[in-house]
C-alpha cells in the first residue's frame, strides 16, 4: 500500500536535480531481473542469451569453478550440467536460514550443506560460500547489465522480499546488496511491486488477489488499497510448489519414473504448450530413465489432468488467505498473476475458475516484479512523490511476562511500519532488573513462540513490587526490522535491542506455528489464566506472611486464625490447575486480611502525622 505525500516547496528542475540513477530488483528463486524508469515508463533490461535470443531473465545460478572464477546465469547453468555440486541454484531458499531450518530440503540440494543453528553454508570443494554471497553475485551481474544500460553507476536500488521473509531473511538479503556495493534504498513486497507495476495504487481503492506461481514456490497475498493507502492484509502460499514441481508431475506421467533429462522434456513441452494446443515430448534413449527412447505428443488437456493436484493446493492456500483477510472471492477487485508459470494457459484457466474472473496478465507475469521495483525505485530516488510503502507483520510479536504466558505487543497481518507500547510492572520487592524476552508466534506461551532475542535492564533503584514500572516499546521499520526498546518510567532508565536474528524461520514452521495456534487455542487459553492466576496467589501469600511476621502485634486472634486457613487453602490451590479456584481463594484472603491491612495503613498514616502540623498532613493527604 502506498501513501502519497508530495513535498511542498520543491520545484521540478530541483528534483531532476537530485534525482539518482536507480534501478529495482526481483531477486528470485529461480530468475532475476533488474529494471528501470525509462523515460516515464518502466522498463527491464534485456542481454543477449548464447542462443542469438534477448532476454531480461537472469538464472539465480552461480558456478564457482575450481580455478576461483565465478559465472552467473545462463553460463552457470550450463556448466551446471556437468559440475552439479560446484553450482548453486535456489540460494534464496536458503538465505537468512540455519541448518534445521533447511532439513527438509537439504537432501534435494545437488550441493552439500554446512553451518549451524546460525546460518548455512554451501560446500564448495574446499570453500564454504554463504547464500548472502551467492545472492550478492547474482546482484552484481544485474547491476553490471544495468551500469552498462545506463551508461553509469547505480546509485540505489530497491530489491523485492516475498512478503512472508521475517527479518532474518529480509536482513541477509540486505547485506547481500551491500556485498554487491549497492545502496538498498528499500526492500519491497513482491505482491506489492505487482500491484505497483499495473498502477493499482493511483485508483481510489480497491482489493486485490496476487497469485504468484514461480520456480519452486507458491504465494498468495492479498492487497487492499483504501485513500492511497496500499496494505498487504495478508500472505499465504507454498514452499515447495511451483514450476519444478509441474515439470515433475509432467515426466512422472509420462515416463513412469523420472531423472534430470526426463523433467528437462517435460519443461521444453510445458513451456511450449503455452503458445501451441500441442507439444512434443522427447528423450533420447542413452538419457531416458527407462532406457528406451520416449517420444510423445502432449496435449494441454492431458497436462491439465497431470498438474491439477498441484493447482489444487495452490487453491487451498488461497482460500486460506481470503478468509484470512476475511473476504470472498467476489469481493476481490482484481486478482494479480505473478511468476513465469502463470503463463501457462492451464494455470490462467485454474485461476479464472478459482477466483470467478478474468484475472490481469497485460504486464508480462515474469517482469511484473522488476517493474514495480523499478517504479519504487524511481520514487525513492526522487524521480517522482514521496511515496510510502507498508506491508505486514507475518507473525504476531510479544514479551514473556512472570509465567511463561506472553503479552502479545504487536499482533499478526499489522501493517509495518508500526509501534505499539505497554506498561508492565515489576513483580518482586527490590528489583533492580528486568529481563526482557522478545518472542514470535500466535500461541501463548512463550515456550511454544520462537525466541528472537533477550536483553536487560539493569540498574533500577530498589523498590516496592509494582512499583517499578517498565514500558516497552516496539517499533518496526518499513523492511520489517524489529526495534525493542524498555524504559523504567521513575528513574528514565532505559536499554533497547535491534533485532537481527541470524537464522530465519521457514515458511513450514510459520504455517506449523499458526496450525497450533488454532489446535491449543483453548489449552492456551487455560493455561495463561492458570499461569497468571498463580502468580497473583504467590505474590499475595508472600506479602501477606511478610506482613503477619513484621506486624503481628497488629493482628486480633480472629483476623489471625481467618488469615491462616485463608492461606492454607490458597497454598492448596494454588499447584492445582483450576484458575478460578485461585482467583477465588485469593479474593477470600483478600476479604480475610482487610482488618489487618486497615490496622496497618492507620498506623502507617500515624506516623507519618507525628511530629507535623496538622496542614503539613492534609497536604501529605492530597498530594
Ligand atoms: P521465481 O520467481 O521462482 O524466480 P519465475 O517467476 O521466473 O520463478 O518462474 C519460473 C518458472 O516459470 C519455471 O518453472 C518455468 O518453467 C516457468 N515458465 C517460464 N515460462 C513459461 C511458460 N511459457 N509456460 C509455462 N511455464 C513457464
Ligand atoms: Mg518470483
Amino acid at each position: 500500500m502506498l501513501l502519497q505525500i508530495s513535498e511542498p516547496g520543491q520545484s521540478l528542475a530541483e528534483k531532476a536535480e537530485c534525482k539518482k540513477r536507480v534501478v529495482g530488483i526481483d531477486l528470485g528463486t529461480t530468475n532475476s531481473l533488474v529494471g528501470y524508469v525509462k523515460d516515464a515508463t518502466p522498463t527491464v533490461i534485456a542481454a543477449a542469451t548464447p542462443d542469438g535470443a534477448t532476454s531480461a531473465l537472469v538464472p539465480s545460478v552461480v558456478y564457482y569453478a575450481a580455478d576461483g572464477s565465478v559465472t552467473v546465469g545462463r553460463a552457470a547453468v550450463a556448466a551446471g550440467r556437468s559440475a552439479p555440486a560446484r553450482t548453486v541454484a535456489s540460494a534464496k531458499r536458503l538465505i537468512g536460514r540455519g541448518l534445521d531450518d533447511v532439513k527438509a530440503i537439504a537432501s534435494s540440494l545437488p550441493y552439500a550443506l554446512g553451518g549451524d543453528a546460525q546460518s548455512v553454508h554451501i560446500k564448495i570443494g574446499e570453500r564454504a560460500v554463504s547464500p548472502v554471497e551467492v545472492s550478492a553475485e547474482v546482484l552484481r551481474h544485474l547491476r553490471t547489465r544495468a551500469e552498462q544500460a545506463l551508461g553509469g553507476p547505480v546509485e540505489g536500488v530497491v530489491i523485492t522480499v516475498p512478503a512472508y521473509f521475517d527479518d532474518a531473511q529480509r536482513q541477509a538479503t540486505r547485506d547481500a546488496g551491500r556485498l554487491a556495493g549497492l545502496e538498498v534504498l528499500r526492500l519491497l513486497a513482491e505482491p506489492t511491486a505487482a500491484a505497483l507495476a499495473y498502477g493499482l495504487d493511483r485508483g481510489s481503492r480497491g482489493t486485490y488477489a496476487v497469485y504468484d506461481l514461480g520456480g519452486g514456490t507458491f504465494d498468495v497475498s492479498i492487497l487492499k488499497l483504501v485513500d492511497g493507502v496500499f496494505e498487504v492484509k495478508a500472505t499465504g502460499g507454498d514452499s515447495a510448489l511451483g514450476g519444478d514441481d509441474i515439470d515433475r508431475a509432467i515426466a512422472t506421467a509420462v515416463c513412469g519414473s523420472i531423472n534430470a533429462a526426463a523433467v528437462a522434456a517435460a519443461r521444453d513441452a510445458k513451456e511450449a504448450l503455452t503458445d501451441a494446443e500441442s507439444a512434443s515430448f522427447a528423450v533420447a534413449a542413452d538419457v531416458s530413465p527407462t532406457g528406451a527412447a520416449i517420444t510423445r505428443t502432449l496435449s494441454r488437456s492431458d497436462v491439465a489432468g497431470w498438474i491439477a493436484p498441484l493447482l489444487d493446493k495452490t487453491a487451498r492456500a488461497a482460500r486460506r488467505v481470503l478468509k484470512d483477510a476475511d473476504l470472498a472471492a467476489d469481493q476481490l477487485d482484481g486478482v494479480i498473476l505473478v511468476g513465469g508459470s502463470t503463463r501457462s494457459p492451464m494455470v490462467r484457466d485454474f485461476v479464472r475458475a478459482l477466483f470467478g474472473r478474468e484475472p490481469l496478465c497485460d504486464i508480462d507475469p515474469d517482469q511484473v516484479v522488476a517493474l514495480g521495483a523499478a517504479v519504487q525505485a524511481e520514487v525513492l530516488g526522487g524521480g517522482v512523490q514521496q511515496v510510502v510503502l507498508l506491508d505486514v507483520v507475518p507473525l504476531s510479536l510479544g514479551v514473556e511476562m512472570m509465567g511463561g504466558v506472553v503479552e502479545k505487543l504487536i499482533h499478526r497481518n499489522t501493517t509495518i511500519p508500526c509501534g505499539a507500547n505497554q506498561t508492565f510492572t515489576t513483580y518482586a520487592d527490590n528489583q533492580t532488573g528486568f529481563d526482557i524476552h522478545i518472542v514470535q508466534g500466535e500461541r501463548e506461551t512463550a515456550s511454544a513462540c520462537r525466541s528472537l532475542a533477550r536483553f536487560a535492564l539493569r540498574g533500577i533503584p530498589p523498590m516496592v513490587a509494582g512499583m517499578g514500572r517498565v514500558e516497552i516499546t516496539f517499533m518496526i521499520d518499513a523492511d520489517g526490522l524489529l526495534n525493542v526498546s524498555a524504559k523504567e518510567i521513575n528513574t528514565g532508565i532505559e536499554a533497547s535491542i535491534a533485532v537481527k536474528p541470524s537464522y530465519g524461520l521457514s515458511d513450514e514452521q510459520v504455517e506449523q506455528m499458526l496450525v497450533d495456534s488454532f489446535e491449543y487455542a483453548e489449552q492456551d487459553l487455560h493455561d495463561r489464566n492458570v499461569a497468571v492466576e498463580r502468580i497473583e496467589a504467590e505474590r499475595i501469600l508472600a506479602a501477606t506472611k511478610r506482613a503477619i511476621e513484621l506486624d503481628d502485634g497488629l493482628l486480633t486472634d480472629d483476623v489471625r486464625a481467618a488469615a491462616a486457613v485463608a492461606m492454607a487453602h490458597l497454598e492448596g490451590v494454588c499447584g492445582g490447575s483450576d484458575y478460578l479456584a485461585i482467583r477465588n481463594g485469593v479474593a477470600a484472603l483478600d476479604l480475610a486480611t482487610k482488618p489487618f491491612a486497615q490496622a496497618r495503613m492507620n498506623r502507617a498514616l500515624d506516623a507519618s502525622m507525628r511530629g507535623k502540623r496538622l496542614d503539613d498532613v492534609e497536604q501529605n493527604v492530597n498530594s
